[in-house]
């Protein structure tokens, strides 16, 4: 396999000269550098490559040609290379145009000419964007492969994992690809073992738990040390921050997650608010950086490992978790976040991960091609799943029960959704129920304003309502309020049964719960705003909390 190629374009032949120089001289031994000096050689350069089963990981484009215009130029190698990083090249003049291409085009980033010095202003970059590149690219031949069906709920869950672990595998739908029984042959495997991750050395695990893939794979699945200065329950944004903040503060940290890093900032398809990535961020991209950076600070992280319980020693805070040894830390964060509550119309349940999923629309999007999807709810999340689901499916339509997103979505989103012609909004209407012969086939949905309900055919239905803490796991010390969400701070102190829990002569700290030293962050804390940056600011906040706290004992 020859190396992956890095593609530049640009009608001027000093900047294209100058661009293919600094490349090469860095990125040579590694990656191949071509250059085209139109948009249409660029995007006949990159049919050609794919038509070869080459791998193009970056492509810049200078945005002022004549012809096709950078960003176009951008916007098709997509079609072609979905993975590929995508640059603009634009003069300092055009940076305004770069930013709207950022928003329509959905690129990942703009340079602006001259780029000097290289080491500071292009290569960390790139660096970046191969490193993103990477992580995402599973060469043709190689790596894990998992066969199952499309509607199975259990190969669901399987896929869910890999992708939420950041773990690249090429998926085999039993039913679309003839290869799979000649694969499954050689494994020794039959259909009644599927789903099969089959390895690279040709080992095969035959209807695995995410466990044992995690085991397969090397991960350790127990704490390296008897005691921690702070165990940290959940990794999305907020668990995340807290272990960056504690390991590079000198903590024994550990970092534990029953699924696996991200949480559900994990399964966004982009953020587009985060402070810092001004063309937005995939949840994954963000979990990649930041479980990288705890774990570079030296952040111990288990999954998947499920927290079930606390129990106070003197001191200590003893963690039971599932399946493993207890472990035995001097502060705790609980931020195990919260989930999606079920939706009860008849039918549901029995299609969970046969064409009804709850809040994963990127794991899925890609079997939808071409298909009629419906996604319920009018937040934020519902909007992101739909522009995503949108770059597959045929139809996708917003089921709300309000008059429409105004109150409930950020006007970034509502405004793309008006503008991507596949997406449409069903206001005042409600899931009736769903129904089909192994998956889901047909939805009723019922009108609010006449009661009316009609069935309509469907493929899948993406459920993102109604939220609720997950917080059945902890011991009724830890105050929650009505809702379930743990309360914290001064907050605590009004409560009725504040007196009766909290024996310490000190109030509690911010963020600290009603059992002194276990702390609370993100959306499992009554009062939370439910945003990353708020997640990961509480997380990052704790650190401080912890080391006042270990000061006072
Ligand atoms: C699809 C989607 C899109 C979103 N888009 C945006 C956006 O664009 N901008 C924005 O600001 N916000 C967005 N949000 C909201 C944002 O993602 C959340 O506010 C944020 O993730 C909360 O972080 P957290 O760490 O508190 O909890 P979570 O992200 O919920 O993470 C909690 C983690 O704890 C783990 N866990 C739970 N119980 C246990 C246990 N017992 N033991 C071990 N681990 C456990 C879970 O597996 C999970 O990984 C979005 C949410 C969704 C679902």
């Amino acid at each position: 396999m020859n190396k992956p190629v890095l593609l530049i374009a640009d009608d001027d032949p000093q900047v294209l000269a100058a661009v293919r120089r600094d490349l090469r001289s860095r990125y040579r031994e590694h990656y191949t550098v071509l250059s085209a000096a139109s948009g249409d050689e660029a995007l006949s350069t990159a049919r050609e490559l794919k038509s070869r089963g080459e791998a193009l990981a970056l492509v810049i484009c200078d945005q002022r040609m004549p012809g096709l215009q950078g960003n176009e130029v951008l916007a098709r190698s997509r079609e072609i290379f979905p993975l590929a990083r995508r640059v603009l090249l634009t003069a300092y003049s055009d940076i305004e145009a770069a930013v709207k291409a950022i928003n329509e085009a959905h690129l990942d980033h703009y340079l602006s000419k001259p780029w000097d010095p290289p080491e500071e202003r292009l290569f960390p970059v790139i660096d970046d964007l191969l490193d993103a590149w990477q992580a995402a690219y599973l060469p043709e031949a190689r790596g894990l492969r998992l066969i199952g069906h499309q509607w199975s709920p259990r190969s669901h869950a399987i896929k869910d994992f890999l992708a939420s672990s950041l773990i690249p595998y090429r998926w085999l739908d039993v039913g679309r690809d003839p290869d799979t029984r000649a694969l499954l042959d050689a494994a020794g495997a039959s259909a009644e073992d599927l789903p099969v991750l089959l390895f690279e050395d040709g080992f095969a695990l035959r209807n695995p738990e995410p466990r044992q893939v995690a085991e397969r794979l090397g991960r350790s699945l127990s704490a390296a040390f008897d005691v921690y200065d702070l165990a940290i329950v959940g990794a999305g944004p907020a668990g995340l921050a807290a272990a960056v903040y504690g390991a590079s503060e000198g903590l024994r940290t550990l970092l534990l997650d029953r699924h696996a890093p991200g949480g559900q900032a994990g399964s966004s398809s982009r953020i587009e608010n985060y402070l810092g990535f001004p063309a937005g961020v995939s949840g994954s991209e963000l979990t990649r950086r930041a479980l990288t950076q705890a774990q570079r600070l030296g952040a111990e992280f288990l999954a998947p490992l499920e927290g079930t319980g606390v129990s106070i020693d003197g001191g200590y805070k003893r963690l039971t978790v599932a399946g493993s040894r207890e472990v035995v830390t001097r502060t705790m964060l609980v931020a195990t976040g919260m989930i999606y509550r079920e939706l009860p119309a008849p039918g549901m349940a029995e299609h969970t991960g046969a064409g009804v999923y709850y809040g994963v629309a990127t794991t899925e999007a890609s079997a939808f091609s071409d298909r009629r999807v419906l996604v319920v709810g009018g937040g934020n999340s519902a909007g992101q799943g739909a522009m995503h689901l949108a770059r597959y499916a045929k139809d996708v339509q917003i089921v709300v029960r309000r008059d429409g997103l105004r109150d409930t979505m950020s006007h970034y989103l509502i405004h793309q959704i008006e503008q991507t012609p596949n997406i449409r909004v069903r206001p005042r209407t409600e899931i009736a129920c769903v129904e089909g012969d192994g998956h889901v086939e047909r939805v009723a949905l019922t009108s609010l304003d006449d009661g009316v309900s009609r069935v309509e055919e469907a493929d899948a239905v993406f459920v993102f309502i109604g939220t609720r803490p997950r917080t059945d796991w902890l011991p009724p010390a830890v105050l929650r309020d009505a809702k379930g969400f743990v309360v914290t701070g001064r907050e605590l102190m009004v409560a009725a049964a504040y007196p009766r829990v909290w024996k310490e002569k000190r109030e509690p700290l911010l963020l600290e719960t009603s059992v002194p030293g276990v702390f609370a962050a993100g959306d499992v804390r009554a009062g939370a705003m439910n945003r990353v940056a708020s997640a990961v600011g509480e997380g990052s906040m704790v650190v401080r909390l912890a080391h006042e706290y270990l000061a006072l004992t």
